[in-house]
C-alpha cells in the first residue's frame, strides 16, 4: 500500500483533482491520500492558506473579514461545481463564519479549514472514506506528537478502502485544534505512511524532484533519481529548499521509501530517499548534488605557537556561545583557527565578540572576513574515493576561482569550501558542468 500527500497546487482546482484521480487509478496501491489545501492556480493567485491567516488578522484588528471569506469559500464553491459533486458544504462555510464572527475559532483552526475542506471534497470525488486528522494526530502539551497513540487511532479509523485525510493539523489534549508550521502537511503524509506501514510515501508537487542544483544558477538542471537521508540532510542544510523539516523522521523511522513526484508529470520518476540504495543506479556519477550560501562571515584567529596551547579554540568558542552564535565551519591551520558562521547571525555583536577574543585568546591577529559563500557538493559515492577532492579543486582553479576555505566531514558525504560571494555562481556551475553534465 502507497500513501499518497498532494500538495496546495496539486489541489488548486478541478482540472488538479482529475489529475489526482487518474494518478491513483494507474495504481491501486495508492490508497492512502493526504491533502493541502487549495494553492495557487497562477502566479499571481493567493494560497488558500494564506488567506485563512489573512482573515484571522482581520478579525484580531476588529475589522470585517467577510471579503476574504468569500474568496476561499468561492474557490471550494468553483471546485465542487465543476467537478459536479453534490456534496453540500454551505451550512458548514455558514457555521464557521458565524463561529469566527463571534471570535469563537482559534487561529489554528481557522487555519486548518483549508486542508479540512480539501478532504471533504476529494473524498467525495474519489468515493473515498473522509478520515479527520482530528481523530487521530495527536499532539502532546509541548506540541510534538504522540507517534505511539497517533498511530494506533489511525488504524482503528481505516476501513480497508481508500481514504482521504486533511494535512497539517490535529488536535492537543485539550481537544483543541493545532496545525504543524507551514507547509506541514508533509508530516502528516509521512505519519500516516508510518501509522500504516506503507510501501512507499509518494510526495506529489509541482517539481518532478529534487534538482542537482539551483535552477536560477543552473539551467535546466537534472533531477536527483536516487539520493539517502544523510545525503538529503546535507543538501537541505547546505541550502537547499527540499521537504519540511519534520517530514523525514516518521518514515525514516520505519524505513519507508519517500519518493517525490510530480502531479502535472506523473510519468516522471521523481526522486527516491532512502536510508541506502543496493543498486547503484548511476555508477558514474559521484555527485548527486550542489548547493550552498551566501553571506558567512569568517573570524580569523592567529596566535604564534597556538598549536601547542591548550584551551584557545575552547575560549574563542564560549565567547560565540556566550552570544548565542552557532558556529557552522571551523577551518585551522597550524597557529592560526577561524571560525565561520552566517553573517546575520554575528552582524549585531560583532564588535563585542572581537573584543571579547581580543581579551581572553590575545591573539597575534584576528582578522573578519565576510562577502563569502559556502559550495557543497555532495555525494555518498565520494567517501573512500581518492583523488574527488583533486579533481574538484582543479576544475575550480582551471576557472580562476579562490578557494577561501575547504572543510570536508570524515564521513566523506560532502566536500565544502568557501570562495568568495562575487564566485558563487560560477563556482556552482563549474562543478555541475564538469561532474554532472554529460
Ligand atoms: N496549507 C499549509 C501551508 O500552506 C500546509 C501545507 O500545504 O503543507 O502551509
Amino acid at each position: 500500500m502507497k500513501v499518497v500527500k498532494f500538495g496546495g497546487s496539486s489541489m488548486a482546482d478541478a482540472g488538479q483533482y482529475r489529475k489526482i484521480r487518474d494518478i491513483l487509478l494507474a495504481d491501486p496501491e495508492r490508497r492512502v491520500v493526504v491533502v493541502s489545501a487549495a494553492g495557487k492556480r497562477n502566479k499571481a493567485d493567493h494560497k488558500i492558506t494564506d488567506l485563512l491567516y489573512l482573515c484571522y488578522a482581520h478579525t484580531q484588528y476588529g475589522v470585517d473579514c467577510s471579503g476574504v471569506f468569500e474568496m476561499i469559500v468561492s474557490r471550494y464553491r468553483e471546485i465542487q461545481r465543476d467537478l459536479g459533486l453534490t456534496l453540500d458544504l454551505e451550512p458548514e462555510f455558514a457555521a464557521l463564519k458565524q463561529r469566527l464572527d463571534a471570535k469563537a475559532v482559534t487561529q489554528d483552526e481557522l487555519a486548518s479549514r483549508g486542508e479540512y475542506f480539501s478532504a471533504r471534497l476529494m473524498a467525495a470525488y474519489l468515493g473515498f472514506q473522509f478520515v479527520d486528522a482530528a481523530d487521530w494526530v495527536k499532539f502532546k502539551f509541548d506540541g510534538t506528537v504522540d507517534q505511539e497513540s497517533s498511530y494506533e487511532a489511525l488504524r482503528g479509523l481505516v476501513r480497508g478502502m481508500g481514504v482521504v485525510i486533511p494535512g497539517f493539523y490535529g488536535l492537543m489534549p485539550d481537544g483543541r485544534i493545532r496545525t504543524f508550521t507551514r507547509g506541514g502537511s508533509d508530516i502528516t503524509g509521512a505519519l500516516a505512511a508510518a501509522a500504516l506501514d506503507a510501501d512507499v510515501y509518494e510526495n506529489w508537487t509541482d517539481v518532478s524532484g529534487i534538482l542537482m542544483a539551483d535552477p536560477r544558477i543552473v539551467e535546466n538542471p537534472k533531477t536527483i533519481p536516487e539520493v539517502t537521508y544523510d545525503e538529503l540532510r546535507e543538501l537541505s542544510y547546505s541550502g537547499a529548499q527540499v521537504l519540511h523539516e519534520g517530514t523525514i523522521f516518521p518514515v525514516r523511522e520505519k524505513n519507508i521509501p519517500l519518493n517525490i513526484r510530480n502531479t502535472n508529470a506523473p510519468e516522471d520518476p521523481g526522486t527516491m530517499i532512502q536510508e541506502k540504495f543496493q543498486l547503484d543506479s548511476d555508477p558514474q556519477r559521484f555527485i548527486t548534488g550542489i548547493t550552498g550560501k551566501k553571506d558567512f562571515t569568517i573570524i580569523a584567529v592567529s596566535k604564534r605557537g597556538m598549536s601547542s596551547q591548550v584551551g584557545v579554540l575552547r575560549k574563542i568558542l564560549t565567547v560565540l556561545e556566550r552570544h548565542d552564535i552557532s558556529v557552522d565551519y571551523v577551518p585551522n591551520g597550524i597557529d592560526n583557527v577561524s571560525v565561520v558562521m552566517p553573517t546575520e547571525s554575528v552582524a549585531s555583536s560583532l564588535y563585542a565578540i572581537l573584543g571579547e577574543i581580543q581579551k581572553e585568546v590575545e591573539p597575534d591577529r584576528l582578522d573578519v572576513h565576510d562577502q563569502i559563500a559556502v559550495v557543497a557538493a555532495v555525494g555518498r559515492k565520494m567517501a573512500f574515493r581518492p583523488g574527488i577532492s583533486g579533481q574538484i579543486f582543479a576544475a575550480l582553479g582551471q576557472a580562476g576561482i579562490n578557494i577561501r576555505m575547504i572543510n570536508q566531514g570524515p564521513d566523506e558525504l560532502n566536500i565544502i569550501f568557501g570562495v568568495d560571494n562575487r564566485d558563487f555562481a560560477s563556482a556552482i556551475r563549474v562543478l555541475y558542468n564538469s561532474f554532472i553534465k554529460e
